[in-house]
């Protein structure tokens, strides 16, 4: 005789909390979210069916593997992850856990999930995300992106929140919190969708950042052709 335990047929999907790492392809038009452990090496997208890290032939989540999507009832307990020191630069995502499901104390390891909200946490120097930029790592085809404000970019690759959520897709939401205050930080970014005045400032804050930052470039290389249009 087989023991199973009670199915769940929940009317809504239930929400979980996990943190992940942002990441943009590397031709920059798909972004994605990767693990920070188990998993870390398959980028995964806001909706996604999960499959064994492990390689193995059955359908996530299997009783007697550790494969499927985790995450945790608490959002607390997923913020808490956020202090190790490699997990700094994590999102905290809320999920909808989808598909066949295990539910244990903490969480749940599922077969499919979608991410609907991404909070950035704040800039390496304290003020809040305008965007997320290279974080100098990444997965072969994929850079990890870490939070950071229009005054930190230089001339890194980067995406603002919303061009984040419009890559990503799916209707992810992309906010901001924590860090002190920059222009339009806090605010919520919006969906894939409609950009409203807040997420457009902040589009041009970055914008002025970014070229502020190549003036000064331009300038650190002289005035070539200063004495009229230079040749070739
Ligand atoms: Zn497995
Ligand atoms: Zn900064």
């Amino acid at each position: 005789m087989r023991l199973r335990l009670p199915e769940e047929r929940p009317t809504e999907p239930p929400t979980g909390h996990k943190i992940a790492h942002p990441v943009l392809s590397q031709d920059g038009t798909r972004a994605g979210f990767t693990g920070v452990s188990l998993g870390g090496a398959l980028p995964y997208g806001v909706v996604a069916d999960a499959s064994c890290v492990y390689g193995l032939r059955h359908r996530p989540p299997h009783r007697r593997c550790d494969c499927g999507f985790h995450s945790v009832h608490d959002r607390t307990v997923a913020e808490a992850l956020l202090c190790g020191s490699e997990h700094r630069t994590a999102l905290l995502l809320e999920v909808s856990v989808l598909g066949a499901y295990i539910r244990f104390e903490h969480g749940f390891r599922s077969a499919r999930q979608r991410v609907r909200t991404a909070t950035a946490g704040p800039c390496a120097c304290g003020t809040a995300a305008a965007a997320l930029a290279d974080a100098g790592w990444g997965r072969p085809g994929w850079r990890v992106l870490a939070p950071s404000c229009a005054g930190c970019l230089r001339g890194r690759i980067a995406v603002s929140l919303a061009q984040f959520a419009r890559l990503a897709g799916d209707g992810l939401r992309v906010r901001a919190a924590g860090g002190t205050a920059a222009p339009a930080a806090g605010a919520d970014t919006g969906t894939a969708q409609g950009l409203g005045v807040p997420e457009l400032v902040a589009e041009a804050a970055l914008l002025q950042a970014r070229l502020d930052w190549f003036q000064t470039q331009l300038a650190r290389l002289g005035r070539p052709g200063a004495e009229g249009p230079a040749q070739g």
